[in-house]
């Protein structure tokens, strides 16, 4: 058993995001529709510490010499006026595992790392927040990177059908699977699409214009001949439509010089898409340098295809003056 590479990593990745999902699920509905519809971050901010709580404990009892690079930490949970907060966060957590809340911060902290060389962890606990606020697409993200390769990436997408709710997992050379979320099914391999004329190309982006540049990139579909509209959801759920075939390109491309696109946002959807048979690149076609620390200090943008029409994208992005 367990004789293929990082199976065991593997394994317990594909645990960790299907339980933090299970609790972000447990967050919207004991938080409810009300805080949702209040604009109020709470829901998102207890799911998010309570997600990261879980995945790292996970992570600190079987890989301890891993470090791990998160997006959060529990600072602000310790600040005398957060008690509710906090009190909020260990009680979801506490649905899962049991744990003091002096714990339960340590579990948060366990996720501090800046960046790390040779073998570290990084987790998006809730991507795409803004998607989790309005119920839309949003993703529970953990990827192993070994000196600067990714190896091992579990995803888990708690409202993207079918069925509703799909995780994803891959491992280098393995390829990329998906298994229903919220009930039992066995793993499906999927691959990505083999379109290769860009009239009938998809593409998706952000549904943020504030994290993709929308009009540079709808200035690439003119030039490339994509016909359809962008489909715009939130969070990695993207690089899984792109690894199922349902869409054929991702843009990401900068709205600001000065921002680094971070790991967390990345590594795990980078490997699920490659390890369909996709490519993953930068606006200019560099391979994503994920041995920078928590920031994609290298690269700028991010282009993501099945990988017949990477070099037609790249070329149009050049064009647009974006590549
Ligand atoms: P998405 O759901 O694809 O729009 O991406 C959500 C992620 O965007 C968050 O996890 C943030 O880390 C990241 N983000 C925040 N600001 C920016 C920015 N200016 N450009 C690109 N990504 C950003
Ligand atoms: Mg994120």
């Amino acid at each position: 058993m367990n004789s293929l590479p990082f199976a065991h990593e593997l394994r317990l990745a594909v645990a960790a995001v299907r339980e933090a999902a299970a609790l972000c699920r447990a967050v919207q509905s004991g938080l409810g529709r009300a805080a949702m519809e209040k604009k109020d971050r709470s829901p998102v901010t207890v799911a998010d510490f309570g997600s990261q709580a879980l995945v790292c404990r996970t992570l600190a009892e079987s890989f301890p010499a891993d470090p791990v690079v998160a997006e959060e930490d529990s600072d602000v949970l310790r600040l005398p006026e957060n008690a509710p907060l906090l009190g909020q966060v260990c009680s979801f957590v506490r649905r899962f595992r049991d744990g003091s809340d002096p714990e339960i911060l340590g579990w948060i902290d366990h996720g501090r790392a800046l960046g790390a060389s040779g073998r570290f962890w990084t987790l998006d606990p809730i991507d795409g927040t803004k998607g989790f606020l309005r119920n839309e697409q949003y993703a529970v993200a953990l990827a192993l990177i070994v000196d600067g390769v990714v190896e091992v990436a579990a995803l888990a997408c708690p409202n993207l059908p079918e069925p509703v709710g799909l995780v994803f997992s891959a491992a280098r050379g393995q390829g990329t699977w998906t298994a229903p979320l919220h009930s039992d099914g066995e793993p499906v391999r999927i691959v990505v699409s083999d379109r290769d004329d860009p009239r009938i190309a998809k593409f998706c982006e952000s549904v943020e214009s504030g994290h993709s540049a929308h009009g540079e990139s709808a200035s690439a579909a003119s030039l490339l001949g994509i016909v359809s509209p962008p489909v715009r959801l939130d969070s990695q759920a993207k690089y899984a439509v792109v690894a199922r075939g349902e869409a054929d390109i991702y843009l990401r491309l900068p709205t600001r010089a000065d921002y680094r696109e971070k790991v967390w946002d990345h590594a795990a959807g980078a490997l699920i898409v490659t390890e369909a048979g996709g490519r993953v690149t930068d606006v200019s076609g560099r391979p994503l340098d994920f041995t920078r620390g928590h920031e994609l200090a290298s690269n700028v943008g991010v282009v993501v295809t099945n990988g017949r029409l990477h070099d037609r994208v790249l070329e149009a992005l050049k064009t647009v003056g974006e590549g």
